[in-house]
């Protein structure tokens, strides 16, 4: 089976005449890492929400390790995605926001609670787990997202200027995390 991603032609139309994207294609073998850099408004975010299948294309596929993923969705994809503005369930706690996707997916409790352990561990938020999301700074949001993505294992990451509203220690912080990670893949 192929591995990585592959776009083909991909196009996304908003109403009445707004094109996003235009015929986009590329090809990412497994273990790559791709950087989209652009100003406001060119389409990274909505080429993101295409493959994380929180939209569908106007024309065109995505296929993930050899899977055509057109009309799966978010939820049946083996995606995560981190956005700009942290998304939490604000009245539970961190342990819950980050096994979310694991509950979701049916992964037995043991599992979960072992998984959260260990990723907030290396994210360094193992304290905060019992703490409200609502009782958490902007930085400490992003790092339970972050965490939420992370503890999935999926087969592709994607972030969304995941660090534009942190502050800057938080912002170094993550920066070295992220190159860990790198280091990780395959
Ligand atoms: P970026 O993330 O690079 O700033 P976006 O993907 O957010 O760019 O936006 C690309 C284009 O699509 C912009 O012209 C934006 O106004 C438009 N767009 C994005 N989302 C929607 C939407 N839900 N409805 C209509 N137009 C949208
Ligand atoms: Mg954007």
């Amino acid at each position: 089976m192929p591995s990585g991603l592959e776009l083909r032609g991909v196009t996304k139309r908003y109403e009445p005449d707004t094109i996003a994207l235009q015929d986009v294609s590329l090809n990412l073998p497994g273990g790559s890492v791709l950087v989209l850099v652009g100003p406001t408004g060119s389409g990274k975010t909505t080429l993101l929400r295409l493959i994380a299948g929180l939209d569908e294309p106007t024309d065109g596929e995505i296929v993930l390790n050899g899977a055509d993923l057109t009309g799966r969705s978010p939820k049946d994809r083996d995606v995560a995605m981190v956005f700009q503005h942290p998304m939490l369930f604000i009245n539970q706690s961190v342990a819950r926001n980050i096994g979310y996707g694991l509950r979701l997916r049916n992964y037995p409790q043991a599992e979960i609670a072992r998984r959260v352990q260990d990723v907030a561990g290396r994210l360094q938020i193992a304290d905060l787990l019992e703490r409200p999301a609502r009782r958490l700074s902007g930085g400490q949001r992003q790092q339970v997202a972050l965490a939420r993505a992370l503890v999935r294992k999926p087969a592709i990451f994607l972030f969304d200027e995941p660090l534009t509203y942190l502050d800057l220690s938080t912002r170094e912080q993550l920066r070295a995390f992220f190159q860990q990670l790198r280091s990780t893949l395959p």
